[in-house]
């Protein structure tokens, strides 16, 4: 089976709201690389929302590896779809215990190794208390930044074969998105990528980009063959 798979996909904000998805499908392969753009109020967020299972749509399948999103609980859908939602504001405690979130069997070495990988490890380490160090309420002790990074590094941590990562460069300033994303897409090594973004200049090193307009994918290609277009 795919790693993620999309079809006729409904989402509307009130019963007579238009809908926010319009039937959107959508496939991505395991280990493949995806974005998703579209202008604002496309239904990109909404996608984002429906596979962190922020919300539950009003029509269609959304099956991760073969089992359907809706069929297993929200704490399981973490494990299969692990992301970086645009605002990740679920940071209380230590460093440590955001990331024995996803994984409450991990040795600090681990923690260590995953830190690294999102390359956290010399500020964390550099924090009073190292992984023990407070984040804040909501995470107010860091960065928009190291806030993603933490929350990419807890997505790592998990089994998840799909990572869903929503404008995961939003908060940072343009000179570093290429590196940060470039990071994130090498952190997620084998697993599959959607990445949920707006900035059409980061894309070539995604391996399929979808267009989505009015809650539709419109378009979809490799990036060098749909931004050659226009
Ligand atoms: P994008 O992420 O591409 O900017 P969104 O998914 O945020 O698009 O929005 C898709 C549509 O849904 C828009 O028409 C938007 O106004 C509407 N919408 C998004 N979030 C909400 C919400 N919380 N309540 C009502 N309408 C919403
Ligand atoms: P609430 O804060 O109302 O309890 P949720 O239980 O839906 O909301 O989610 C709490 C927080 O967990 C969200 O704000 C989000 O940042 C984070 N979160 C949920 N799912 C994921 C995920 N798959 N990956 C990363 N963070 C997630």
């Amino acid at each position: 089976p795919g790693a993620l798979r999309i079809r006729d996909l409904r989402v509307r904000y009130a019963p007579d709201a238009t809908w926010a998805l319009d039937g959107l499908d959508l496939d991505v392969a395991p280990g493949e690389k995806v974005a998703v753009v579209g202008p604002s109020g496309s239904g990109k967020s909404t996608l984002a929302a429906v596979l962190f299972r922020f919300l539950d749509p009003d029509a269609g399948t959304v099956e991760i590896g073969g089992t359907s999103l809706t069929s297993v609980a929200a704490d399981a859908a973490r494990t299969v779809v692990s992301g970086v939602p645009q605002h990740p504001h679920l940071f209380t405690g230590s460093v440590r215990a955001n990331l024995l979130l996803a994984r409450p069997d991990a040795t600090d070495e681990a923690l260590w190794d995953v830190l690294r990988r999102v390359r956290l490890d010399g500020d964390v380490a550099a924090m009073p208390g190292g992984l023990d160090a407070d984040v804040g309420e909501h995470g107010e002790r860091l960065s928009g930044g190291m806030r993603q990074r933490l929350a990419l590094g807890r997505a790592l941590l998990t089994d998840a074969t799909l990572l869903v990562l929503d404008e995961p460069t939003a908060h940072l300033d343009p000179d570093t998105r290429d590196a940060v994303l470039a990071d994130l897409l090498d952190a997620a090594g084998e697993r599959a990528v959607l990445l949920v973004t707006h900035d059409l200049e980061r894309l070539d090193r995604m391996d399929t980009v979808h267009v989505v307009v009015d809650g539709r994918v419109v378009q979809r290609g490799r990036p060098a063959d749909l931004l050659a277009r226009d």
